[in-house]
């Protein structure tokens, strides 16, 4: 008796999908249709046909099922690169293959509709889930002269004064140091052991210079600002770097007016390289980029520290917590966050303790009216089907990098108290209503040391201070309001040694922390000392953001020198000397 031939329809079929590093897929050509390129009825059958095309592949990771005409179809996801041995095989944009339904075979048609969810994947599948996209690169392995080409690049990134006071008063990268006293003779710069760049904007500059040094032929886009410095970002724009669309997220025309309907993002192609920033990208973005053909992994320059808040993120998501995001929603760095998290947990962002507040009072009412004031309240700053009944039973929280870390500290002590008055102490062995017990390790520490290094600075008898930064700078501002606190109106944030008028006067930008503040997002002229430099030794503070380049702060002591009498002030080189010698004694 003969066995009966079973079911065409009941047998599986694996079908693995090979993605290049340019995030397009290998598909089978037969005349005009394009279907699967490499399917089996086991995994094996399915790899032996992959490797008759590409020698060598990432291995496959299995990503979802689907049922096409009664068979079931497992996907599979590898990347492999070159040329196929195999003439029918190629590679094709997403993109390409979408606007070609025709073209489609129906299974193929029918597996790519399901990709969406698993796009923002591809360009990273050769990473192991705790693997960063990339990692600083150690000062002995940077490449410093590549971001000053030129005098006029050197003139915004090197500063001689800046270089001897890390050699000289940083012990450590990590930990705060005394301040150094700059001893001009009329006037001391009193500057903190730690300020200006992080090693993720180093890192993200460095690598926007490299690419263009290394492309002249391709055009090289930046998806935003690479950091928030207008004077960095002028001179890669000088040095034919274009940015595909504004830090509010509007994308720029092809020439760059509101005249004309046609959006850069719609000329890319795979030839194109697009930078993402230290901030990172939204999902949305990403996947835009991937169904066009750009190389994503390639130019990826997010900050390993903002892919930390990330992975924490992610953690908590499955732990089954929702994410609470202490941050600006309108900011690339909390968007990309926030678009990161809700793939894992469902997440909210709180902008600061005021608001953590008004969650706290939703979380802890049973007045129903009250819990759907959420909706209006954090309206655009939560998840999809937030259920605020289901949602809010535990929550941990991530921030964004740049804010005050003791503001993140208050936040989590804040909605402990609120949890453990609402629902009593967490029990011994329970998860906590709260998560991270206690971890700030979200944190970057960048932040966090040139905070601290601002503290102890400001322990010094300061007279004035001047903090630094671009305009859209949220570390700047943090720093500004630490020395506001003291100095009330002397301190000042301004954006370069221009905003510094005279001795009398200085244009103090009004950074729009409070986005009701219609004063805000503009310079005034505020007083700095009319009376004069006088007669007693002015000690000034001066310290950057995290994004503004040594060469301003030097440009910035020129400045206010360039108000004193000449003969009453010490040369650079002595001041150098000086300092050389008092650190050494
Ligand atoms: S401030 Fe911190 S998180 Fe942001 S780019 Fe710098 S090192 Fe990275």
């Amino acid at each position: 008796m003969s066995s009966p031939t079973p079911d065409i329809k009941s047998v599986e079929l694996i079908c693995i999908l090979a993605f290049n590093s340019n995030n397009q897929v290998a598909v089978r050509k037969l005349g005009s249709k394009a279907g699967l390129a490499f399917t089996g009825t086991d995994l094996e059958m399915a790899i032996s046909r992959l490797e008759s095309a590409y020698t060598s592949h990432t291995q496959a990771k299995e990503k979802f099922n689907l049922e096409v005409a009664g068979r079931n179809y497992r996907i599979y996801f590898v990347q492999s690169e070159g040329k196929s041995k195999d003439s029918e095989i190629e590679f094709w944009t997403l993109e390409t293959l979408e606007n070609n339904p025709e073209m489609l075979a129906p299974s193929l048609a029918a597996i790519l509709a399901g990709l969406e969810p698993y796009l923002v994947e591809i360009p990273y599948l050769h990473l192991g889930e705790n693997d960063f996209i990339y990692k600083f690169r150690p000062e002995k392995e940077r490449n410093a002269q590549v971001y000053a080409p030129d005098a006029e690049a050197g003139a915004l990134y090197q500063s001689k004064l800046c270089s001897a006071i890390k050699t000289l008063a940083r012990r450590h990268e990590r930990t705060a140091d005394a301040p150094v006293d700059l001893d001009f003779g009329k006037v001391h710069y009193i500057i903190p052991s730690h300020f200006g760049f992080c090693l993720g904007v180093k890192n993200a500059i460095e690598r926007a210079y490299e690419t263009l040094a290394e492309n002249p032929k391709k055009r090289v886009f930046m998806l935003s600002e690479l950091i928030h410095n207008p004077f960095v970002n002028a001179d890669l724009l000088k040095r034919g770097l274009r940015y595909l669309q504004s830090d509010k997220g509007i994308p720029y025309t092809v020439d760059e007016t509101p005249t004309s309907s046609r959006l850069l993002w719609d000329t890319l192609t795979p030839d194109d390289i697009v930078i993402i920033p230290a901030f990172g990208a939204t999902d949305e973005d990403k996947l835009r980029l991937v169904k066009k053909g750009v190389a994503v992994f390639n130019h990826d320059a997010t900050c390993m520290l903002v892919e930390k808040v990330w992975k924490a993120a992610r953690v908590y998501g499955r732990e089954g917590y929702t994410v609470v995001i202490h941050g600006k929603h309108e900011h690339e760095e909390t968007k990309a966050t926030f678009s990161n998290t809700k793939r894992y947990a469902p997440a909210v962002i709180v902008r600061n303790l005021e608001e953590t507040k008004l969650l706290s009072a939703i979380i802890t009412s049973k007045d129903p009216a009250i819990r759907q004031s959420f909706y209006a309240l954090f309206e655009g700053k939560h998840t999809p089907n937030f259920d605020v009944n289901r949602d809010l039973e535990r929550v941990a929280v991530v921030n964004q990098t740049t804010l005050l870390v003791n503001e993140t500290r208050e936040i989590i002590a804040l909605l402990r108290e609120k949890y453990a008055t609402y629902f009593g102490a967490d029990k011994a062995g329970d998860k906590p209503r709260v998560g991270g017990s206690g971890r700030t390790d979200t944190l970057c520490y960048a932040t966090q040391v040139n905070q601290d290094a601002l503290t102890k600075a400001l322990e010094e008898n300061v007279d004035a201070a001047f903090v630094i930064g671009g305009r859209n700078s949220s570390n700047t501002y943090q720093l500004y309001r630490l020395c506001a606190e003291k100095l009330k109106d002397k301190a000042f944030f301004i954006q370069s040694e221009s905003n510094i008028q005279s001795i009398e006067s200085v244009e103090h930008f009004i950074f729009p922390a409070n986005q009701a503040d219609i004063t805000a997002n503009r310079f005034i002229k505020k007083l700095l000392w009319p009376e004069g430099i006088g007669s007693t030794p002015r000690k000034i503070l001066i310290t950057g953001g995290a994004s503004c380049p040594d060469g301003i702060i030097q440009q910035v002591i020129h400045r206010i020198n360039s108000f004193i009498e000449p003969h009453s002030l010490k040369t650079i080189d002595q001041v150098l000397l000086d300092l050389e010698t008092s650190q050494k004694s």
